[in-house]
């Protein structure tokens, strides 16, 4: 029996209308200055009013920072940090997609710390986070990152991303309100719902995967299996947004604590390379990796496929996985996703510098249930450009 560490955020509302939690959890801490992060998007379309009113009108001293940008680099990351120090803020509020949540999480904790964010990254810096920061809740926009139940910030550097991590990134405040995704537009609905699915697919196929997080990884799925297609057809849709809320909800505390694995690792030099958006980058591999190392982990691709709404009870675990692979394949497609990397206009040129980045990401490759070396790499990313699925040799 193995021993499983479990950490979740310490508290979270969530369901439709929830955001009315805000000012109670606001007032509990009594802050003089407030720094709401967010992205410029959210703000010309007014949704960051429905954070802000509420505060100002109760007399908070709000400042609202609308400099975040999509998968931010880490100068967007620098000079948030900057700011936030320069302006003596004791709460910050972040509201947006994984982009604006990472951006708070990192200016929250740092706010505190001297010298550059660039001295806290993971794999380079020198430095370590060692205060927990200002107060920070956390207001997700979109249904995907589960950004606002880890303890991850990201930051995208020229060409691959580095994080900075620490427990003490955790949101105080976890507010996850459907309401606030339905002006989602399709195509981010598509990738960032794949972006949910594949954490709780990951997380559930990952070496690190415990009963625990089992349950909120299948719970997860069901939940995106059947409404995803529907949220990207109809943003109104209220019960799909529901179910997406939640399902990445889920699929955030299930990764955040069994980890994620290929797709992530083989994505990451995607986004890094070629600027592909974090959830598309997932989404377009997706059925590769799973369809590369389904027969290592067939019995659970069985399940997954049962949750995904198929049906196993007559196929052997080997045909179910297969079966899984071909429904993945199928709602990436059916969301408008291209499914191949020439789809994304990324030149067959590119395999090697592709295989090189993924090869580097060593820690999440740790949990696949297949070890997955560099001709393994190449593989994938070869069956990914010419749209057919590999299997081992
Ligand atoms: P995003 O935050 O970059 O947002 C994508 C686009 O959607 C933006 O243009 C934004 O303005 C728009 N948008 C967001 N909410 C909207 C709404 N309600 N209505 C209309 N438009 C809206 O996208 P994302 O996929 O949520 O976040 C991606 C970032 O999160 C990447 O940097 C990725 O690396 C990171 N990430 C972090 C974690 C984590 O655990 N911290 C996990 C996965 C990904």
């Amino acid at each position: 029996m193995s021993v499983s560490k479990l950490v979740f955020a310490p508290l979270s509302y969530t369901g439709w209308g929830s955001l009315k939690e805000l000012l109670p959890e606001v007032e509990k801490y009594d802050p003089k200055k407030i720094l709401v992060v967010t992205d410029p998007m959210l703000a010309q379309i007014g949704l960051t009013d429905r954070v802000t009113d509420p505060l100002e009108t109760e007399g908070y001293s709000v400042t609202l920072y609308t400099d975040v940008v999509p998968e931010p680099p880490l100068e967007t990351g620098e000079k948030l940090v900057s700011f936030t120090r320069n302006g003596q803020f004791d709460m910050v509020i972040g509201v947006g997609g994984g982009s604006a949540l990472d951006l708070a999480k990192l200016a929250a904790v740092l706010a505190v710390h001297e010298g550059p964010a660039v001295d806290y990254l993971n794999l380079t810096g020198t430095k370590n986070v060692e205060k927990k920061g200002l107060p920070k809740i956390l207001i997700p926009t979109t249904s995907g990152t589960g950004s606002e139940v880890t303890n991850i910030s990201v930051l995208s550097l020229e060409t691959t991303k580095d994080v900075v991590t620490h427990d003490y990134l955790l949101a105080d405040v976890a507010i996850v309100d459907p309401e606030l995704t339905v002006s989602v537009p399709a195509k981010v609905t598509a990738a960032t719902g794949i972006d949910a699915l594949t954490h709780a697919v990951e997380a559930y196929i990952s070496v690190n995967a415990s009963p625990t997080t089992d349950g909120l990884a299948l719970q997860a799925i069901r939940l995106i299996g059947r409404s995803l297609r529907k949220a990207v057809e109809d943003g109104s849709d209220k019960q799909a947004r529901i179910d997406m809320s939640n399902g990445s909800y889920l699929a955030g505390l299930a990764f955040f604590n069994a980890g994620v694995a290929g797709v992530h690792a083989l994505a990451y030099p995607l986004g890094g390379q070629f600027h592909i958006s974090h959830g598309e980058s997932n989404a377009v591999l997706l059925p590769y990796v799973m369809g590369y190392i389904r027969k290592s982990c067939a019995k659970r691709m069985a399940d997954i496929l049962n949750a995904l709404g198929g049906n196993s009870t007559y196929l052997s675990e080997e045909e179910a996985s297969y079966k899984c692979v071909e429904e993945l394949e199928r709602l990436v497609k059916d969301v408008g996703i291209p499914s191949t990397l020439a789809g994304f206009d990324i030149p067959a040129s590119a395999l090697e510098s592709l295989t090189q980045d993924g090869v580097k990401q060593k820690r999440i490759l740790a949990r696949s249930p297949l070890p997955l070396l560099e001709d393994d790499i190449r593989q994938i990313y070869q069956s990914a450009f010419v749209g057919a699925v590999a299997e081992p040799k």
